[in-house]
């Protein structure tokens, strides 16, 4: 049995509206994400990848690197995947002011709007670090809160092997989110070896689902 943290299990408690931490259990549904990105080397290999197998993720994006990167950003959503906002420099969240936080949050929504019109994306927090102030002001906004329910731990500088066998012998489940990155090549180490046989066992790749009006 995999454990869930304590914070996702409270967080998956709340409304689906405010905080998402399961995607719809659709049977064979499992919804990738990307955090940190876009990387001007490990995005374009990452959707290579997921093209390859046909498979669609949710990006959560650093809105520096989405200034940096606008042709990576377009990629992304031309391919079909789905865009978040993961703030926009990235700090701990912990050790800013709710102004400031909400300042992160709204730069990089305005950012995103140029590239997805669909309406104000998910956020997913540096870190999952979330104070209660912050997911009052979200509730009030009507926002969503994006979290995940399954840790590949790829930014743990652990072999990708490792880290495939682990999600081998404790496969995730039917609508889970599965959390990775796409600032370093571990993610696509991981799916290279995983996606086929995925795919061989009629799991179906997908995206966060637009947030529901
Ligand atoms: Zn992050």
């Amino acid at each position: 049995m995999r454990q869930r943290p304590m914070r996702q299990h409270l967080l998956g408690l709340l409304p689906e509206r405010l905080v998402l931490v399961h995607g719809p259990r659709d049977p064979g549904a499992l919804y990738l994400s990307f955090d940190d990105g876009p990387h001007p080397e490990h995005t374009p290999r990452l959707l290579d990848l997921l093209g390859e197998h046909g498979a669609r993720a949710s990006f959560f994006l650093v809105g520096q690197r989405v200034e940096r990167y606008p042709a990576l950003v377009e990629r992304i959503v031309a391919e079909g995947h789905a865009v978040g906002n993961h703030s926009y420099s990235h700090p701990l969240f912990r050790q800013l002011d709710l102004r400031a936080q909400l300042d992160e949050v709204e730069r990089t929504d305005r950012l995103l709007a140029d590239f997805d019109r669909s309406g104000p994306p998910r956020f997913r927090p540096p870190r999952g670090d979330l104070s209660l102030s912050l997911l009052l002001a979200f509730a009030r906004r009507g926002r969503n809160l994006a979290y995940w329910s399954y840790d590949s731990l790829d930014y743990q500088s652990r072999p990708s092997a490792e880290l495939a066998a682990r999600l081998e012998r404790h496969p995730p489940e039917d609508g889970d989110v599965l959390l990775m990155h796409d600032d370093s090549d571990c993610a696509a180490q991981v799916l290279a070896r995983l996606l086929p046989a995925w795919r061989g066992a009629g799991r179906s790749l997908r995206a966060l689902p637009p947030v529901a009006a």
